[in-house]
């Protein structure tokens, strides 16, 4: 019989649930997830827009390529979980533009998403009606995308975590205080050898009882709230610059609709309340009918953005460790992707043993 091979993954957010259910594709491995609370770190933030167009910034366009390859990931990942092709919802964004300025800022967008070879129309409300219902009357154009897509973070963890358990995986509920060069992972409870360790840590700033790397994280804080509505339809995510800031909102289609997200390069916790008056006064001039939808709650994340903005994947220097993080705003949408790149590199590790 072939020897099993034991990996470990630091962390049970999207990067480190969906790269597991990669590396289960792997002949002969048994694989260990650490993480004290898994799913409730970014992830549990996130609105879940896989939006690949409405995403683009100018000084960000490399990610792109990433991710356009998003939506065929997932669709891959779905069909692993046997859940419905519905599950990712494809209604495209509308993006929109409040004043002279920021209608300025969606044009240079538009630009932007042109020479990238973006898919995105010039769109207005006397002949796409439907595209700009509930909107503020003085809406009256923007620009569509519609390949832009969501899915539920809240729907697709729990069945990820399922569907890992099922297959064996051991999910330890515990935090790793320490990770060697050599693959010995250790935890209030005592320490294991691991053939490979994966460290999807997302914001977490590593100690130095973990190996040196050569990327770091900065955490960016960000919140979205989520109302409920008795306006129940299917419609488009809505993106807007309004008054320079950039606001979504993603319509559930079943009352309830989550906006988004406030952007500070902090790594406390908190909300602070103009973060959280900004949000709900764009979403109630955007949309005026959600001045009588209730809070149902709201959610705050720390977002791991790279030095770069792009997500990074290191084999750390000589030794079994892979460091996978970066995905900033973005590791919903790129977790089935750089999962992929995850997997190889992990084979490169284990076939070193
Ligand atoms: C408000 C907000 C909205 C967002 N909206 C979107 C969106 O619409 N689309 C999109 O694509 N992305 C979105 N994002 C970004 C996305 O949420 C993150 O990029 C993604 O969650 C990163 O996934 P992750 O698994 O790397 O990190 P996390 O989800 O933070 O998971 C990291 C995990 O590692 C664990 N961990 C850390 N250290 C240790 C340790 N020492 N031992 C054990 N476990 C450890 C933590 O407990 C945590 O569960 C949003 C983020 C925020 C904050």
């Amino acid at each position: 019989m072939d020897q099993v091979s034991k990996i470990a993954i630091v962390g049970g957010g999207i990067v480190g649930l969906v790269t597991a259910l990669e590396l289960l594709q792997l002949p002969d491995v048994e694989i260990t997830i650490f993480d004290p609370s898994p799913g409730k770190g970014a992830t549990y933030a996130a609105a879940g827009m896989i939006a690949p167009t409405a995403e683009m910034r100018p000084n960000e366009t490399d990610s792109y390529a990433l991710q356009l390859r998003a939506i065929p990931a997932w669709q891959e990942v779905l069909g692993i979980l046997q859940l419905p092709p519905i599950t990712l919802q494809q209604v495209g964004t509308l993006y929109v533009g409040w004043d002279a300025s920021d209608k300025r800022q969606l044009g240079q967008l538009g630009n932007v998403v042109r020479k990238q070879g973006g898919e995105s129309s010039h769109v207005d409300k006397a002949s796409h009606v439907d595209l700009f219902r509930g909107l503020h009357p003085n809406v009256s154009d923007g620009l569509f995308m519609p390949g832009d897509a969501w899915l539920e973070p809240d729907f697709v963890v729990p069945h990820l975590l399922e569907e890992l358990r099922g297959r064996g995986v051991r999910l330890l509920e515990m935090e790793v205080l320490e990770c060697t060069p050599n693959g010995v992972v250790r935890t209030g409870q005592g320490a294991e050898e691991f053939a490979a360790v994966v460290l999807a840590t997302g914001a977490a700033v590593l100690s130095d009882r973990f190996p040196a790397t050569h990327n770091t994280v900065r955490p960016i804080r960000g919140i979205t709230v989520f109302l409920e509505s008795t306006e129940i339809w299917s419609g488009p995510m809505i993106r807007a610059f309004i008054r320079g800031r950039d606001f979504y909102v993603v319509n559930r289609g079943n009352g309830t609709f989550v906006i988004g997200a406030s952007s500070e390069e902090k790594s406390t916790l908190g909300v602070e309340a103009g973060e959280l008056e900004r949000l709900l006064r764009d979403a109630i001039e955007l949309l005026p009918f959600l001045e009588t939808a209730s809070i149902t709650t709201f959610r705050r994340g720390l977002r791991p953005a790279s030095m770069t903005n792009d997500p990074f994947l290191e084999r750390i220097d000589g030794s079994k460790v892979a460091y996978s993080s970066g995905h900033f705003r973005h590791g919903v949408t790129l977790a089935p992707v750089t999962a992929k790149e995850t997997s190889h590199l992990v084979q490169g590790i284990l076939s070193e043993n």
